[in-house]
């Protein structure tokens, strides 16, 4: 079976630091694969090759089996591959309800032209979205004024709207009380499941990474050193050590 995301031998230099040397990764429709190592070990480098903001120095990134490294990122995003920011891409003075609006505008601007009339029907998708990450008593309110963990979750409405076949997620929870990071990852993996988007994370937390991952692949500068379920990788020897060496339980994605 073709994976949604089918990562191969990708490598990525800035001057003569080795970022990303050899990483390659599946995620299928529906699975959540995590992407964890120390602070260095090249995980947002990856993202941003997978993403479109930087090229990759060799290496394959397929998207449902078509070839997209080096694409920019509007085309990359135009394929079907969303994803949530560490600063949040909202809009402050408009409500929670015009802001996925917007997202759904843009959506659908690469399907019909613009001057089909989509905002009624807009106004109700956007619902239906805002439903999914539990966000309905709040959308006329405006994005500026949300708690932090609510304005995560119109986030994810947002990349939603864009109907991504994959989502990837830079450390999503940054910033978030742990109560919150579990309930947007919970959220994040009933989505993914339910709409078969296959999704790339980091985060912070371990306990969160091995509670919600169905794989974790484990980067040290810039070179894999495990893969497997979450309990196979607890108890590699490699991870427990680079995890070891800085002594440190907490404060690693
Ligand atoms: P992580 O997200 O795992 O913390 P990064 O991918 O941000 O790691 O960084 C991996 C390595 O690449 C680090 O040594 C970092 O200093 C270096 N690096 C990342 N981006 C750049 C850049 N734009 N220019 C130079 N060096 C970079
Ligand atoms: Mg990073």
């Amino acid at each position: 079976m073709t994976a949604t995301l089918e990562v191969t031998d990708l490598h990525k230099s800035f001057g003569g630091v080795q970022a990303v040397a050899g990483v390659s990764l599946r995620v299928a429709a529906g699975e959540l694969l995590a992407l964890i190592g120390p602070n260095g070990a090249g995980k947002s480098t990856c993202f941003n090759m997978l993403n479109g903001q930087l090229r990759p120095d060799r290496g394959s990134v397929k998207l449902r089996g078509e070839e997209i490294a080096g694409m920019p990122p509007r085309k990359v995003w135009r394929l079907g591959v969303g994803r949530t920011f560490q600063i949040t891409a909202t809009f402050g003075s408009m409500s929670v309800l015009e802001n996925v609006q917007m997202a759904l505008l843009s959506h659908e601007r690469r399907i019909f032209d613009i001057w089909n009339p989509v905002a009624k029907r807009d106004a109700t998708r956007a619902m239906a979205l805002l439903e999914r990450v539990g966000m309905v008593g709040q959308a006329a309110r405006p994005c500026g004024v949300l708690a932090y963990g609510d304005l995560k979750r119109v986030e994810l409405a947002i990349a939603l709207a864009n109907e991504p076949a994959l989502l990837l997620m830079d450390e999503p929870t940054a910033g978030m009380a742990p109560a919150e990071r579990v309930a947007l990852m919970e959220l994040t993996a009933r989505i993914a499941r339910e709409g078969k988007i296959a999704v790339l994370f980091t985060e912070h937390d371990m306990d969160v990474v091995f509670s919600h991952a169905d794989r974790l692949l484990v980067l040290d500068r810039g070179r894999p050193i495990a893969e497997g379920s979450p309990a196979e990788v607890r108890r590699d020897p490699k991870v427990r050590e680079v995890y070891l060496g800085t002594g440190a339980t907490h404060g690693y994605a």
